[in-house]
């Protein structure tokens, strides 16, 4: 050994402690694949280090032969971890552990071969099994040194089985990320059998470490821990890239439609021990048609698979054979309770072709009418209602830089007077291309991109301007009321803004009532109450809007400034069934005693008119009196309705 070459384990070691301060430092801990790593890293330290010392031992020629054995068994021993570990990092990087530790005996069986080798280099130090030493000091090899080498490829081949078998199916890249190294080191190995004197297989170890720390950075990030599938965040990044770039892709959509119910009947522990199989049930019949994919699961009870190019041809008959076998063999373990699933096969760019249709899509295959069979993208994304989506942003822009917005009033009875005396303003959209678009559909989305402030801002600045005009005195209105949602709500300069613009038109705060919906007295933001507080000061008054629909939560709500309550439509469909009478009779009158003032929504014909009337509302709202109408409409109307 004396001409021996230990620079690449120098090299090696040089490498792996770069590795160990950079690595620990910026990896999270407590992770089984962080812990496997630090466990082949001191095991490459190790081996890299005996190497390099029983060359120079040997070079030495005075160290005796029992040191030199030593240090030779350990070294071996170091080395044969490195496989079985690799193996185990493997399984830990993709969350696969359960595809092994459910057949315990297969486990157990893979762990014979290396308790071999371990015992076959103990044996060593009484017997010269593996190795001994020659009189030059070289290695003097035995038949357990052949076992060894068998050993060693068994695992690398067990890895690499494992790999193509489990990850390959479910995620391409990471199948190259740990199939590469395993190359890699093949070559070492061979190298290091061929030319011994090289040394050279830690050196090839230690470099596929180093690109297994730096390609598989925070894995934990991005893998889901129920179903072992990649996470939303990597969807939406991977998605994003692949629409970029203009790449064909087809692309399976699970949505598990009634998953929120699910998880209400069964419980989260249940539904998440649920995700597993189903996630496996995936696999299998991806494995079957031998599909490779990108597999993730967005939440929610919501799947997606990209396949890649190669399964294109079968990708209509995975879906239909994930659609049925999914609903066949996934069991709830309440009986009679039933998965309801939808599945879509998307072809992009030419179903979709960028990522908001995309999750838009997502979105709305949960409403899918589907009696059980796959939903054909083209049947969502052709509808006018997701094209107009699609294009909302864009349609509230033009309408903002165009005008195409305005104002609506809705006139509200007073049961005490018999006067209209107010009315809600409510926002209309006319758009060239689609004509009148409802705000149900664009506020939530100009609330997502904000938008939803300008809109405010033109809705307050028409209503002050409107009761500043010479028009509104004469109709004898006490205030116009005015919606404002919640992210409205959480932001700085509302009240500000309010102040300002009455001042500028010289409206006094009574005119104005703020409509706050319940999800909005659900946030605890301090913002939300400072602007109310404001607000409340200044003498503005606030409606509690949609009572009814949310989470009521009556010590909230006594908590508001409020001076009125409107209970949801909900409630005059709950009076017209029947069987409620009593409850919500009651709830007014609680309410009443709450010093607050009931206004009924939605009242479409006298006999409901009636019925609240005796119940003791205080104001009616409805197509009964009015539609909403235009602000001419509404003085003209006012007029006709003087009393
Ligand atoms: P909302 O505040 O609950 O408004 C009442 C909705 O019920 C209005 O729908 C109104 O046209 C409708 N409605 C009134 N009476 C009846 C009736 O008798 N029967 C039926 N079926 N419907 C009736 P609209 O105008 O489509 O507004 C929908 C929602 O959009 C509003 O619900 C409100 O949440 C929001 N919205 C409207 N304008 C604005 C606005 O200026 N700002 C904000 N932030 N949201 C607005
Ligand atoms: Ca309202
Ligand atoms: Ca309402």
């Amino acid at each position: 050994m004396a001409n021996d070459i230990a620079a690449y384990d120098y090299c090696a070691l040089i490498l792996l402690f770069v590795i160990v301060v950079y690595y620990f430092r910026t990896s999270v801990h407590g992770t089984y694949r962080v812990r496997i790593m630090t466990i082949i890293v001191w095991a490459a330290i190790g081996a890299a280090a005996c190497d390099a010392t029983r060359i120079r031992f040997s070079a030495l020629g005075t160290v005796n032969e029992f040191r030199l054995i030593n240090v030779n068994v350990i070294y071996y021993l170091l080395l044969s971890l490195v496989p079985p570990l690799f193996l185990l990092y493997s399984i830990a990087t993709t969350d696969t552990w359960h595809k092994f530790s459910k057949v315990r005996i297969r486990s157990f069986l893979c762990m014979i071969p290396i308790l071999i080798n371990i015992g076959l280099l103990i044996c060593n130090f009484f017997k010269p099994v593996v190795f001994g030493i020659a009189a030059d000091r070289s290695l003097d090899k035995h038949w357990g040194y052949a076992v060894g080498l068998i050993i060693f490829g068994f695992y690398m081949a067990l890895t690499g089985w494992f790999i193509k078998q489990y990850v390959r199916p479910i995620d391409r890249k990471r199948y190259y990320v740990l199939v590469l190294p395993l190359w890699v080191v093949l070559v070492g190995a061979l190298i290091d059998l061929f030319s011994p004197r090289q040394h050279i297989i830690n050196f090839t170890i230690t470099i596929c470490i180093l690109g297994l720390v730096l390609i598989n950075r925070r894995v934990e990030d991005s893998i889901d821990f129920s179903t072992g599938m990649h996470t939303y965040k990597v969807f939406a990044e991977d998605m994003d890239t692949n629409f970029k770039s203009g790449k064909q892709m087809d692309i399976i959509l699970i949505n598990i439609v009634n998953y929120k119910y699910a998880l209400r009947i069964i419980g989260y522990d249940a539904m998440l021990r649920m995700m597993s199989p189903m996630s496996g049930e995936i696999l299998r019949i991806m494995r079957r048609y031998h599909a490779q994919a990108m597999c993730y699961y967005n939440g929610d009870g919501k799947f997606a698979i990209e396949l890649s190019q190669r399964s294109f041809g079968a990708a209509r008959e995975i879906t239909d054979e994930i659609s049925r076998s999914i609903r066949q063999n996934i069991r709830m373990e309440v009986a009679d309770f039933e998965l309801e699933i939808n599945t879509c096969l998307v072809n992009c760019p030419n179903d979709i072709s960028d990522i908001n249709a995309l999750f838009m899509l997502i979105a709305d295959l949960d409403i899918a009418q589907t009696d059980g069979k796959i939903v054909s993208a083209s049947t969502i994304t052709e509808t006018k209602e997701f094209t107009m989506k699609k294009e909302m942003s864009t349609i509230i822009d033009r309408a903002l830089s165009n005008h195409y917005f305005s104002v609506f009033y809705q006139p509200i009875y007073d049961t005490n007077t018999g006067r209209f005396a107010s009315a809600e303003a409510l926002l209309r959209l006319r758009d060239p291309k689609y004509g009148y678009i409802s705000p149900s559909m664009f506020i939530p989305i100009a609330e997502k991109s904000g938008a939803i402030h300008a809109i405010g801002s033109f809705v307050f600045e028409e209503v002050i301007k409107f009761i500043a005009s010479p028009d509104f005195a004469p109709m004898g209105v006490d205030y116009i009321e005015i919606n404002l949602s919640v992210m409205q709500c959480l932001r700085s300069n509302l009240a500000d803004e309010i102040i300002s613009l009455c001042e500028k038109y010289n409206v006094d705060p009574a005119k104005l009532n703020l409509e706050i919906t319940e999800t909005a007295s659900g946030y605890s933001q301090s913002k939300l109450y400072g602007n109310i507080q404001t607000l409340a000061e200044r003498g503005y008054s606030f409606s509690l809007d949609d009572f009814g629909t949310g989470y009521s939560n009556l010590m909230r709500i006594a908590s508001l400034p409020l001076d009125i309550v409107k209970l949801d439509r909900a409630f005059v469909q709950m009076e017209e069934s029947g069987g409620h009478h009593v409850i919500i009779k009651n709830l007014i009158e609680m309410l009443k005693n709450m010093n607050l003032k009931v206004l009924v929504e939605g009242v479409e014909t006298e006999e409901m008119v009636d019925s609240f009337r005796q119940m003791g509302v205080d104001e009616i709202q409805g197509f009964y009196y009015s539609r909403p109408l235009t602000k001419s409409a509404y003085i003209r109307f006012m007029k006709e309705n003087a009393v």
